[in-house]
């Protein structure tokens, strides 16, 4: 689904071809570690060469942030210097590189290659050793994104990331806990929402330091509660992305944490999507019994929208399931809807798990999943996610109350 077309700076010119020939077996040396195995790389003479790349997916804007991905390593691995065995010199050598997405064969070859090249002509006036896309709608994507990559990786220093607190209630109304949400508000743009920005962190490793930070509020938030008997009871739930869990030293970063604060560790829930869970599940049941001897608990998000098998439900040490909004958002003119959460009612009774249903926002939403034994809820008719400074105002004169 992408053709790249490179442009090796050529040393024949000025060393004589003999040089020139070192040089590219040296490059063609560096092809495999930058493409993927399926990938196709072929010279097509002179100094270039084109790199076919496949299955990039059927969703555009992905498969641009993929081809990006290949082409960045390749025009990084290309331009690391080149040492030449014949003279021991070092050579420094840059590549251009045009892209251009196509579906199986919707375009003729032919004219693959002259958008590649138009893309790779660009390139080289924007000062070589560049990479640009033929579409220039792509073009301003990759674009942005890379500015947000930027901005998102000062986001932390400049204090732009906030964590929200949205309240969880029983079937009284009565809070019990709350989800951290994060909020990024950049010093000079409009604040961005996490569905925006936490793809983008989780593919440039981000999601790391801000996974930690994130747990580091949330627990010395749960500190402070710990203090007051009038939220000593309440819990956080705090979201895990794969990569984060992943993390050889997660189970240390959180026993950390649980000592820094001397929080109640059962206060603290790890909220793990199927996606998390369902990819390895036995490396992800080995690290959440890690975990779950520490005494932390753990939810599964979003549940019911992923491949929902039930078995893993019974492998994995789960202690709450959270039912999607998705399936809340219809319970009342959707029977299926309706079915589906009554059954993972029953179902998460049967199998012993907490449940609590999110993105309630209606009376009649809530009376549904009150009248069928619902234990506890999440959602704007509850309360936003809001910052701790307006949780405390809320919630603190309800408690006077
Ligand atoms: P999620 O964990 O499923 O979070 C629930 C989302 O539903 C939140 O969106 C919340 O604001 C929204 N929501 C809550 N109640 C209602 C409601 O009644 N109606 C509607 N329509 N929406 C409601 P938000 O804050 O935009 O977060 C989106 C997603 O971003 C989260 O989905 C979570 O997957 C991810 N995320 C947020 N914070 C973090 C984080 O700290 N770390 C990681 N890894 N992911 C995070
Ligand atoms: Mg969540
Ligand atoms: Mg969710």
């Amino acid at each position: 689904r992408m053709l790249e077309r490179d442009h090796c700076k050529a040393i024949n010119d000025t060393q004589g071809t003999g040089t020139g020939d070192q040089l590219l077996r040296e490059v063609a040396r560096r092809w495999p570690d930058s493409v993927g195995r399926e990938d196709t790389v072929a010279r097509l003479g002179g100094d270039e060469y084109v790199v076919v790349a496949e299955r990039l997916g059927k969703d555009e804007s992905a498969a641009a942030m993929q081809a990006e991905t290949i082409a960045e390593k390749v025009r990084q691995a290309l331009g690391e210097p080149y040492v030449l065995a014949a003279n021991g010199q070092t050579y420094h050598s840059t590549a251009s590189i045009g892209v251009t997405l196509f579906h199986d064969q919707d375009v003729a070859v032919d004219v693959l290659f002259k958008q590649a090249d138009v893309a790779l002509y660009q390139a080289k006036n924007a000062g070589r050793n560049t990479i640009r896309f033929f579409n220039p709608d792509m073009q301003r994507a990759i674009e942005l994104r890379s500015a947000m990559e930027h901005a998102l990786r000062h986001s932390l220093q400049n204090d732009e990331l906030k964590l929200y607190y949205q309240p969880q209630v029983d079937r009284s109304g009565r809070l019990i806990g709350a989800e951290a949400l994060l909020r990024w508000f950049p010093a000079d743009a409009e604040p961005v929402p996490p569905v925006k920005f936490i793809r983008l962190a989780e593919d440039t490793g981000l999601i790391l330091p801000i996974g930690a930070w994130v747990l580091e509020q949330a627990c010395t938030q749960l500190k402070r509660w710990g203090t007051d008997p009038a939220t000593n009871t309440l819990t956080i739930s705090v979201n895990v992305s794969a990569q984060q869990f992943h993390q050889p030293d997660f189970v240390e970063q959180i026993w950390d944490q649980i000592k820094r604060t001397r929080i109640d560790p059962a206060k603290l829930k790890i909220e793990l999507t199927e996606s998390v869970v369902l990819d390895r599940v036995e490396e992800v049941a080995k690290r959440m019994r890690q975990l779950k001897a520490l005494g932390v608990a753990f939810s599964l998000d979003d549940f019911g929208t992923g491949f929902s098998s039930l078995s893993y439900l019974k492998r994995l040490p789960l202690d709450q399931i959270k039912i999607d909004q998705s399936f809340v958002q219809d319970i009342s003119h959707d029977p299926n809807d309706a079915a589906i959460v009554r059954a993972i009612l029953v179902m998460s009774r049967s199998l012993g798990l907490e449940v609590i249903a999110e993105g309630v926002e209606t009376v009649e939403q809530r009376d549904f999943l009150h009248e069928n034994g619902c234990p506890a809820y999440q959602g704007y008719l509850f309360g936003r996610p809001m910052p701790i400074e307006q949780w405390n105002r809320t919630w603190r004169l309800n408690v006077n109350e």
